[in-house]
């Protein structure tokens, strides 16, 4: 019963198994570990390895609780991935278990079985050099458990994750996972820690994705960080492992956060693998009965070694954008293309009425219609031609830019690019105490909730330092009298209801440095009136030639990209040119 109760929080689920005798397996030593699973895991779960193997007489102990063999250094350093001596006697007591085991130059192997918690006597056993244990009939002893598992093949997937998660730390074990449940996985072993990283998420993250590697005090820091365009809706692309253990760290996942706040909206998530590695005495292992979390000895030297290397990294990229972009214009285009060619095309959207007499040479205006006009640059600017972002040639429907480059062309969101450069020049502005303002000519009054009205006034002194001339008009309502001169325009109302939520949440306890960025970032938010502003070829360029100087401005500060590219060999391809 103890056994069993001790279960329940080190095998919540098939995946639990999993990863215990991986981990077994790699503290052994194995070269290649093979994982096979039925019924997502609930009917069978089989981890061969090639590691050192057990010893006939240690095999009904390597089943009973509390019993490791890796405790040598103590609880202070610990260097294994296992150390409670608590898995296989958990496993066996709410599962069938074989443990079949052969060490090196023995004659052969010798096999035992858990039933009920008790180990059988040893048995010869036909085995490779290392071990297998065998799971079958999962929480067959504890039917309460398993009604809470979700289907078969919710439980294979979560097993396949497990799989992927431990194989992104050991590239140089090969990982295969084979079975009735429907995924196969076959990661080849390799000296390559970004070749793992590639095999096990994709090349598209590894091309979009920043190396780390940073140390501070014995501690180092080491990984890919995805670019802040190629960020998801939720937070499960997140990994990190602490010497070799995959952890789920609520600060490790606040480090990362903090560190992306400045390029990602508060509902998109960073992708990252980060691996920590630090002397065994600095960390804590022993604080979990799963091992899924850790304690640092000095947090604030990771938080701050993860913070400071991915800013760093980040702005190493530059004007950098997720190559996701173009790769998604590219495709819809060559889906278009695709159809054309291989399909009759589709009958044209218009009835082709002849032409008339005289119609081929003469060419008609376009409408004078507002947003369908195309601003054109009839000289290109030769000193540009040869820039990231190239020479301007047009703004199309008063927002988007397009741009050639030496090989290539360039596609702006002007709209998003405006709001990163007005970030960055305010934030640089308030840091300096240097924010030119404007007086409005007629203040604006806005009307607020009296705790809104409050909360802006009591931090008036604070907004001014942005450029913004706030002040109470009456109980119920705000005036906006001054405003950063850097903006375009400013959409004041919705300027100030989000300052007001705004400062709800942060209070005078918030880092100084939060709070200017978060501030400054609804600012820009809400000065960036460009789109629908028609620029002249000049503003168009120095538009370009600002985001090149500006940090960041790949993305707008909400993780979207701001441009997309297209080589010239793409869009060639694309009409089957090569
Ligand atoms: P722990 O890993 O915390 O020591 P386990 O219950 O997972 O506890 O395993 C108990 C012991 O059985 C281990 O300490 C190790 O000596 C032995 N053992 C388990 N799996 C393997 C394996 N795959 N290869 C070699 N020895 C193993
Ligand atoms: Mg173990």
């Amino acid at each position: 019963m103890i056994n069993r109760i001790a279960a329940g929080e080190v095998v919540e689920r098939p995946a639990s198994v999993v990863k215990e005798l991986i981990e077994n397996a790699l503290d052994a030593g194995a070269r290649r570990i093979e994982i096979a699973t039925a019924g997502g895991g609930l009917s069978l779960i089989r981890v061969t390895d090639d590691g050192v193997g057990i010893d006939r007489g240690e095999l009904a102990l390597a089943l009973e609780r509390h019993c490791t063999s890796k405790l040598d250094g103590g609880l202070d350093a610990i260097g294994t991935l296992g150390f409670r001596g608590e898995a296989l006697a958990s496993i066996g007591s709410v599962a069938r278990l074989a443990l079949r085991s052969r060490r090196e130059g023995a004659e052969h192997g010798w096999e035992v079985a858990a039933k009920r918690g008790e180990a059988s006597e040893p048995r010869p056993s036909a085995i490779a050099r290392g071990t297998q244990v065998e799971v079958s009939d999962l929480f067959f002893a504890t039917p309460a458990r398993l009604k809470f598992m979700k289907s078969e093949r919710a439980e294979a997937t979560a097993i396949a994750e497990t799989v992927r998660q431990m194989a992104m730390a050991h590239p140089n074990v090969r990982f295969t996972l084979s079975g009735s449940d429907r995924t196969t996985i076959d990661f080849g072993a390799g000296p390559d820690q970004a070749a793992r990283l590639r095999q096990v998420l994709g090349r598209e993250f590894a091309d979009n994705a920043i190396a780390i590697d940073a140390a501070r005090d014995g501690t180092r820091l080491s990984g890919l960080a995805a670019l802040p365009t190629y960020n998801r809706g939720n937070a499960t692309r997140q990994y990190f492992f602490v010497n070799g253990r995959s952890v789920r760290d609520r600060q490790l996942l606040g480090a990362l956060r903090a560190a992306y706040a400045d390029f990602l909206g508060r509902d998109r998530h960073a992708v990252a693998v980060l691996f920590i590695d630090t002397p065994p005495n600095e960390v804590d292992v022993n604080v979990h009965p799963a091992k899924a979390e850790v304690r640092f000895r000095d947090p604030g030297l990771v938080r701050g070694l993860i913070v400071g290397a991915l800013r760093e990294a980040l702005a190493g990229a530059g004007h950098r954008t997720a190559s996701t972009g173009s790769e998604a214009l590219r495709s819809t285009l060559a889906g278009s293309a695709m159809r054309s060619h291989y399909r009759p095309p589709p009958p044209p959207p218009w009835q082709p009425s002849g032409l008339a007499e005289g119609d081929q040479t003469e060419l008609v205006d376009m409408p004078a219609s507002a947003d369908m006009r195309v601003e054109t640059v009839e000289r290109i600017n030769a000193a540009s031609i040869d820039k990231p972002l190239g020479a301007a040639r047009a703004q199309l429907h008063e927002n988007y830019i397009v741009a050639q480059t030496r090989n290539g062309m360039i596609l702006v969101d002007q709209h998003a690019a405006h709001e990163r450069l007005v970030y960055e020049k305010l934030k640089a502005a308030v840091r300096a105490g240097t924010v030119p303002t404007q007086l409005l000519l007629v203040p604006e009054v806005v009307e607020l909730a009296e705790e809104d009205v409050e909360r802006i006034a009591a931090r008036s002194a604070e907004l001014a330092g942005f450029g913004l001339g706030v002040e109470p008009f009456g109980p119920g309502a705000i005036a906006i009298r001054e405003v950063p001169a850097m903006l375009d325009g400013v959409d004041i109302r919705g300027l100030v209801n989000d300052l007001a939520d705004e400062l709800a949440e942060t209070d005078s306890a918030t880092r100084l440095e939060q709070r200017i960025d978060q501030v400054a970032g609804t600012i820009a938010c809400h000065g960036s009136v460009r789109s629908g502003r028609r620029l002249r070829p000049e503003e168009m360029d120095a538009l370009l030639r600002q985001m090149e100087a500006t940090p960041h401005s790949g993305q707008c500060i909400h993780g979207r990209p701001t441009y997309i590219e297209l080589n010239l060999s793409d869009i060639e391809k694309l009409f089957g040119r090569r």
